[in-house]
């Protein structure tokens, strides 16, 4: 039995993304107005004082893990601190234009007009990796505790199976599970509120909505990948403030996609393109995707004689309002991406974590001040989430996701619709509306668009296929995966248990190299899984380079079996997001 320290905290937040930086900060500033009224004689209530307040997060550092496009909507972080460009907020470009492209094979559609989710204009493009490193030094300014190397790795539960805090990661175990003489248990951080903020599918939050029951009755999340590089272009090649969003190739369309090139300063570009993981066919590899994306004639000539300088790959999710889980139980609430706040339209959620938030804040002032710590208070979150711009900006794109899941014309005529009717779901909806991605995935049936599959298929062979015939890595426009990671700084010691558990590794290799493929292989931005040929038995088995991971959470979602469980690593390992 291990000895653990126990820590009495009064908030603990998981997870150090924007909407719990928001929400902490917003907490200590509506506790001081509170206490302050309550001192002035204008409210009549308890004063709640100095609470401990603790954000653990399992990057190296505050901002660590963050991968975005990013261009930020200031609405929420107007509302949190108005003058938060003269704080000091590194919000230096603005979108001064914005342009849509319809990619066809080898040349593009400029849309005359802007559809209004991807206008732009007055809008931030960020690194959001540095917005929330500053959002994190003025939690510190503030008094909040932020602990960067503290993956929450597991959910404490009281009476009633009230959640009472969270153990966070032992360090210091080898990979056969043995101490090393660095070993340090967890801690146990007992709080009176518990915040998850994990970001897409959280490892706690997957958790707490399976033992809970929070997602009974809701859709089933539906996530995209989105795969991103950094680059610095020559002078000239495309303008600082620009944001060009596009749709087309390389998608097929049955498959969900679209790319995005931002200017940033100092002639940076941020390039990346976001593939649904509700795709059909087991052959589609995300990463390569991006490669091909990048290859069109329109892209390829704004990062020519550039230099790619850094990669990153994470989920998003893209379910909307129809997948929004219950957003509280006693001692919990769930904020940002892990409850399902993110506009999948826009895809943008940075305002709307940090608005989450910032109303998370607002129900925890008034749970202290009545001293319950239960669903009866905690509820409140919900109703001011459904009474706040969250709710009127999610409700009336509802549908627009789904309608993707029965092909892009479909989804474009519905999209129209919805416009006009403020969400409504019409004929060209799927009848399911939403099927949770790794369900809609086709088995292989024995072909493989040209490639052999009778030993199974091995990492590459997937890119001998049609889909990706053309696709070469030159290390100059395209990368192969492994030379991408290296370019996200991926680093987890690799003595230590693999925080990529498969739980029956057999079936890996035998119906899922049969039925799939074993898309794993395909699937993972950061060439993690790999079959490989046994001498022994003659057959292709599993082979889990851990280390190479970057957090995005694809495997834990996108497995047709679901049987990849993606848990917290050693605190500290992962990418290195600085400046993305
Ligand atoms: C490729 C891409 C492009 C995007 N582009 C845009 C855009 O242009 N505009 C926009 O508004 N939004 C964009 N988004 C979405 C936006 O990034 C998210 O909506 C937003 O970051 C969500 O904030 P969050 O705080 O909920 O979660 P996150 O930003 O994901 O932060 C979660 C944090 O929790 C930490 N964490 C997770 N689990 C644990 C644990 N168990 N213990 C400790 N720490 C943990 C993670 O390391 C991370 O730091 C994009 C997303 C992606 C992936």
């Amino acid at each position: 039995m291990t000895e653990r320290e126990t820590i009495e905290m009064d908030v603990v937040f998981v997870g150090a993304g924007p909407a719990n930086l928001a929400a902490a900060l917003h907490l200590k500033n509506k506790i001081r107005e509170h206490d302050d009224l309550v001192d002035r004689g204008r409210k009549h209530a308890r004063k709640i004082g100095d609470l401990e307040i603790a954000i653990v997060e399992k990057g190296s550092f505050v901002g660590a893990h963050i991968l975005s496009g990013a261009v930020m909507d200031p609405i929420a972080i107007r509302e949190l601190m108005p003058d938060f460009v003269a704080q000091g907020c590194p919000v230096d470009t603005v979108v001064t234009d914005d342009a849509f492209w319809y990619l066809t094979e080898k040349g593009s559609i400029n849309a005359p007009i802007m559809p209004r989710p991807v206008k732009n204009k007055g809008k931030y493009i960020v690194s959001l990796s540095e917005v929330r490193e500053w959002l994190g030094g003025k939690c510190e300014e503030a008094g909040i505790n932020i602990f960067p190397e503290f993956p929450a790795a597991e959910v404490l539960y009281g009476e009633n199976d009230a959640v009472i805090g969270v153990r966070t990661g032992d360090k210091g175990i080898d990979k056969e599970g043995n101490r090393k003489p660095n070993f340090e248990p967890g801690v146990d951080l007992i709080a009176k509120i518990t915040v998850l903020g994990e970001g897409s599918r959280g490892s706690l939050a997957k958790q707490v909505m399976a033992r809970l029951g929070l997602d009974e009755r809701k859709e089933p999340q539906v996530f995209s990948l989105g795969v991103k590089e950094l680059w610095e272009v020559p002078e000239g090649n495309f303008t600082e403030g620009m944001a060009v969003h596009t749709l087309g190739f390389p998608s097929d369309t049955r498959t969900y996609g679209g790319g995005w090139i931002y200017g940033l300063k100092n002639n940076a570009i941020s390039v990346g393109y976001v593939t649904g993981l509700d795709y059909e066919d087991p052959l589609i590899d995300p990463h390569a995707e991006f490669q091909k994306f990048k290859a069109h004639p329109k892209i390829a000539a704004i990062l020519k004689d550039g230099k790619m300088i850094k990669y990153g790959a994470k989920t998003i999710n893209t379910g909307g309002y129809h997948t929004m889980p219950k957003l509280f139980a006693n001692g919990v609430l769930l904020v940002g991406d892990c409850a399902s706040m993110l506009n999948g339209q826009r895809i943008k959620g940075i305002h709307t974590a940090m608005k989450s938030g910032m109303l998370a804040a607002e129900t925890i002032v008034g749970a202290f001040e009545h001293e319950d710590f239960t669903s009866n208070t905690l509820r409140h979150y919900a109703e001011k989430v459904n009474l706040s711009w969250i709710y009127d900006e999610l409700h009336p794109v509802r549908n627009f996701h789904a309608a993707f899941q029965k092909g892009r014309w479909s989804a474009l005529i519905n999209t129209g619709l919805q416009f006009l009717t403020r969400g409504l779901a019409w004929g060209f909806m799927p009848k399911e509306h939403h099927v949770a991605g790794h369900e809609r995935m086709e088995m292989l049936n024995g072909s493989a668009q040209g490639v052999r599959t009778d030993n199974g298929l091995g990492p590459n062979d997937h890119l001998r296929s049609e889909r990706y015939r053309d696709l070469r890595f030159d290390k100059e426009l395209t990368f192969d995966k492994v030379t991408d990671v290296f370019y996200g700084a991926v680093a987890h010691d690799e003595d230590q248990p693999s925080h990529l558990h498969v739980l029956d590794t057999e079936i890996c290799a035998t119906r899922c190299a049969e039925e799939y493929g074993n898309p794993c292989q395909r699937f993972c931005p950061a060439a993690v899984y790999e079959m490989e040929e046994n001498a022994a038995t003659g057959r292709r088995e599993l082979k889990i380079n851990f280390s190479n991971c970057v957090h995005c959470k694809t495997c834990d979602i996108a497995d047709p079996y679901q049987i990849i469980n993606w848990v917290t690593p050693e605190g500290g390992g992962g990418p290195n997001y600085k400046g993305m």
